[in-house]
């Protein structure tokens, strides 16, 4: 039977994973950067997306 800690440890751990998927970040593709906004790709020393202006925060 679930208590209510458990469903409280469950609204955490859900919380949790949402905001983990929805850290912007780089995708990568081999040696280079992939624009998660657009798809455009970069060199690894990009630090702002030249496609469409986005930028990890
Ligand atoms: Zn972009």
């Amino acid at each position: 039977m679930a208590t209510a800690n458990d469903i409280f440890d469950e609204f955490l751990a859900d919380r949790g994973h949402e905001s983990e998927t929805e850290t912007p970040a780089w995708e990568e593709d081999y040696n280079k950067k992939r624009c998660p906004d657009c798809g455009g790709l970069h060199e690894m020393d990009a630090s702002e997306c030249t496609v469409c202006g986005w930028t990890p925060s």
